[in-house]
């Protein structure tokens, strides 16, 4: 998969995608990622970008050209037109449910704003898709553009070293993770579920079961109330 990033600090987004699993997974070959400057595209010789918004108000616009021509730049006039995404407040919120059919395209194109915006006109003319990453405001949607890379990145072959490693976690399945220990045995006095020691494998899958139905009923019972229990999930909660 590829996967580009258009925004004015391509340094800030490529050191976070050169570090750990992601950075890995690059130097392997599992994904390519791309970042490209929009203020290449300005047009002008003092390389400006924004402006001030018709109509008054705060704050700068991101102006449509240099986006729409940064876009351009990025594929072939044969080529089919990526999937762009414009990362926004107004956006749909983001769900590991999108991530996986995002990690399933060939390519995304990831808008990042800045300032106040960017003019609506280039919105309307070549966005695909609107994603949130929650409802508060950033000062720039490279934080977001770098989480929903990260997060559709993990979902590719090969870049996690199991895919149970995300098929248990937190939001695959409807459910919250079970909690999870390491060494040493007893920290503060607190000690780990003997359980887990037990060897017993049945077993350690049953409690994982129950811990994670009862953190999703505890924490997010909007998210419990959708799960369908079976038999044995309902022998679980009532043991
Ligand atoms: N004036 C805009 C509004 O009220 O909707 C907010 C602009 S924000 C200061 C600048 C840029 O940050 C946006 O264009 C967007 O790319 C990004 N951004 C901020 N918060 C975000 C969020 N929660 N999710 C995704 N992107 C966000």
């Amino acid at each position: 998969m590829r996967i580009d990033i258009m925004t004015l600090f391509p340094q800030m987004c490529e050191t976070v995608m050169s570090e750990s699993i992601i950075g890995r997974a690059r130097k392997a070959g599992k994904v390519e990622i791309v970042c490209t400057n929009i203020r290449d595209f300005s047009g002008n010789k003092h390389n400006k970008v924004d402006d001030m918004p018709y109509g008054g108000g705060m704050g700068m616009i991101m102006a449509a050209d240099p986006i729409y021509n940064c876009y351009k730049s990025l594929y072939s006039d044969g080529e089919s037109k990526p999937h762009l995404i414009y990362m926004s407040p107004k956006g749909k919120t983001l769900t590991q449910k999108r991530v996986v059919e995002l990690s399933k395209l060939d390519r995304i194109v990831i808008l990042c704003g800045h300032y106040e915006g960017i003019d609506e006109r280039v919105i309307e003319e070549i966005v695909d898709e609107e994603i949130s990453i929650g409802d508060y405001v950033l000062t720039g949607g490279e934080i977001p553009a770098l989480a929903l890379a990260d997060a559709v990145c993990r979902m590719l072959p090969g870049v996690l070293s199991d895919d149970v490693c995300f098929e248990e976690e937190s939001h695959f399945d409807g459910l919250l993770e079970h909690p999870q220990y390491t060494r040493p045995y007893s920290w503060h006095e607190k000690t780990v579920p003997d359980v887990l020691l037990s060897g017993n494998h049945a077993e350690i899958a049953k409690w994982k079961r129950k811990q994670s139905l009862l953190v999703t009923k505890q924490r997010r019972p909007e998210m419990f109330r959708k799960i369908k229990l079976d038999k044995n999930d309902k022998k679980l909660l009532e043991d």
